[in-house]
């Protein structure tokens, strides 16, 4: 078990807007803070209050250890909370603090066929996962990630694009229809069944909604790994 660090101080780089919607905040990596793909960690301010919720944010690292950043990313709508407000309005240079590792949402078994969907914001572990079998040329077994944002807006999508056509083993389909979407999970959890690994990232209604799903499929429970982004209708 990897140890969890607390208040680890983290310097902004930048904000990168990625979508619409989605923000990049990409900051230095200490030295002796590493996570794997799939982790996440608790994010803090340091000098600024927040009145109004809770004073942390949980978010999934998107990137890998060898790219020397930490980046995370989140949905920011018109009115948000002032967590996100405040996160907005930080400035390169200012010092943040993130609790981790966290969290069992990695690759259990790269020698099997595995199936991933990402629903929208929910993409953020997966380039994590994705970035780490191109760029450390993990040897992997027919890794299909369904990617489907309604708006036909997809964040990462050069390093994406990128990592699957220079992969071998590593499928990538980026989807804006949600009918396709289910149409695509459930053709393969057909043909696939318990002979394939399936993880699941996104809202907690997405989840649930794609895990029960799978199970009237008859994937046993044990073969569906979720990273449900609680906080998220
Ligand atoms: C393991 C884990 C990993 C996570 N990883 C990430 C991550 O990588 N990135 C990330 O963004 N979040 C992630 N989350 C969720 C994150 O922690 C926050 O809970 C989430 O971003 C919501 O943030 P907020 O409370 O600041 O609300 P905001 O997003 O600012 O929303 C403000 C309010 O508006 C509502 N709202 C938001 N969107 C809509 C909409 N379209 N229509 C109507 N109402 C809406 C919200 O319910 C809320 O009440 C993760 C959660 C977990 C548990």
């Amino acid at each position: 078990m990897t140890d969890i660090k607390k208040n680890v101080e983290i310097t902004l780089k930048e904000i990168k807007q990625e979508t619409s919607d989605v923000y990049s905040f990409i900051f230095n990596k200490p030295e002796n803070f590493n996570w794997k793909p799939g982790q996440h960690g608790v994010f803090k301010f340091t000098d600024r209050e927040i009145k109004e919720g809770k004073d942390f944010r949980i978010f999934s690292f998107a990137s890998i250890n060898e790219e020397d950043i930490i980046l995370f990313s989140t949905r920011i709508v018109d009115e948000p909370s002032e967590f996100k407000k405040n996160l907005l309005e930080l400035k390169s240079g200012d010092v943040m603090t993130v609790d981790g590792p966290m969290g069992k949402f990695t690759i259990k078994d790269y020698s099997k066929p595995s199936l991933v969907m990402a629903g929208g914001i929910g993409v953020t572990p997966i380039r994590a996962l994705v970035k780490d079998i191109h760029h450390n040329g993990v040897k992997t077994k027919d890794i299909k990630v369904l990617y489907s944002d309604d708006r036909g807006e997809f964040a990462y999508t050069d390093t994406l694009k990128n990592a699957r056509d220079n992969s071998e083993g590593l499928d990538l389909v980026f989807i804006s229809d949600r009918n396709e979407f289910t149409d695509k999970i459930d053709a393969y959890a057909k043909e696939n069944q318990n002979n394939s690994l399936y993880y699941i990232s996104g809202t907690p209604g997405m989840t649930s909604f794609f895990k029960e799903k799978l199970t009237g499929f008859g994937v046993d429970q044990e073969n569906i790994i979720t990273d449900s982004f609680m906080g998220y209708e």
